[in-house]
Order: C-alpha cells, then sequence, then structure tokens
C-alpha cells in the first residue's frame, strides 16, 4: 500500500525538477487511539502532581477558595451553591479541575454540605488524619494539588457505608456532557 504511493509519487515528479506531490499517508495506518470520552473517568490515569507557590493559588482563587482549599477552612453549612444541587454529572477540584466525585453517589444528608458515597476513583482523593478542633478526624484532599476538600466519616449510606462531607467552595460542576469531553 505504502510502496504504491511511494512509486506514484515518484512517477509524478516531472522533468522540470520540481516535485510537489505530497504523499498523504493513507488513514488505515494512522495509529487509532479511544477518544478520552469513551473512557470512564474512574479508568483514566491520574493527572500529573500540580504543585504551584502559594502566592500562585492566592492570586488564582478567590478569598473563599483559597481559605478551604488551601488553608483547610470550612464554609458554613447550608451555605454552597452545592449541597442542593441535583443536576447529573461530575464534580471536580475547584482548584485543579480533577474530576472528584459522581453525581450518582451523591446523597442528601441534611448536614448542609455536599456529600458522597465515594469518589469516582480511589486514587482521586488522600486521606490524612485531622486531630484539629479537639477532635480525631479524617481529612479528604485531592489527590492531584493537595487542596482541602473536607472530611469523611464512617456513617454514610450503602454500598460503602462512606460519607464525603466536601465543601462546596472547593468543588466545580460539569454537567455530563461536558465532563465526558474533557
Ligand atoms: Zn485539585
Amino acid at each position: 500500500m505504502r510502496l504504491r504511493h511511494l512509486l506514484l509519487a515518484t512517477a509524478l515528479c516531472g522533468v522540470s525538477g520540481g516535485c510537489a506531490t505530497r504523499v498523504v499517508e493513507p488513514p488505515l495506518l494512522r495509529p487509532t487511539r479511544p477518544a478520552a470520552a469513551s473512557v470512564p473517568i474512574a479508568e483514566r490515569p491520574m493527572p500529573e502532581k500540580i504543585v504551584k507557590a502559594e502566592t500562585e493559588w492566592r492570586e488564582e482563587l478567590t478569598p473563599d477558595q483559597y481559605r478551604v482549599l488551601r488553608r483547610a477552612g470550612t464554609e458554613a453549612p447550608f451555605s454552597g451553591a452545592l449541597w442542593n444541587h441535583h443536576e447529573d454529572g461530575v464534580y471536580q477540584c475547584a482548584a485543579c479541575g480533577q474530576p472528584l466525585f459522581d453525581s450518582r453517589t451523591k446523597f442528601d444528608s441534611g448536614t448542609g454540605w455536599p456529600s458522597f458515597w465515594q469518589p469516582v476513583g480511589s486514587n482521586r482523593v488522600a486521606e490524612k488524619t485531622d486531630g484539629s478542633l479537639g477532635m480525631r478526624r479524617t481529612e479528604v484532599l485531592c489527590s492531584a494539588c493537595d487542596s482541602h476538600l473536607g472530611h469523611v466519616f464512617p456513617d454514610g449510606p450503602a454500598p460503602t457505608g462512606l460519607r464525603y462531607c466536601i465543601n462546596s467552595v472547593s468543588l466545580d460542576f460539569a454537567n455530563r456532557t461536558e465532563a465526558a469531553g474533557e
């Protein structure tokens, strides 16, 4: 197939000395790669670690986002944009865009914070023991950029029994179509 194209290109080189023939690679010879949209989020490789100076984060994020994401703050319950949000899609890290939680795992915990029973992939979040406020809790962070998301508690619904209690301000929502195209 390729040989035939090369022979054709050679034959078309005129006697004038200029060879203007372009050999176009036949489509079948191009490597085929599945589109990103066809790979479930949970099976996609984790993005590379994102490391930025605190001054950069401070410039990029709103003051509320910076206080929660980079200073492990907590928004007031029932105050965020997403605790009562019910659209179909994916919740991403507001600092770096990594997909974190699927709306299909969101449930109404009655706490006033967005609550999920599992992340989109176990490698999407990191957990750290948090002994602040005189309590022993498990902090949840974005695994790509180490931003604070919230906490995880062992009092969630089936099938995991976990409750990821996440600040709205730590999340951006992308509907199913937007999320699949990324
Ligand atoms: Zn992140």
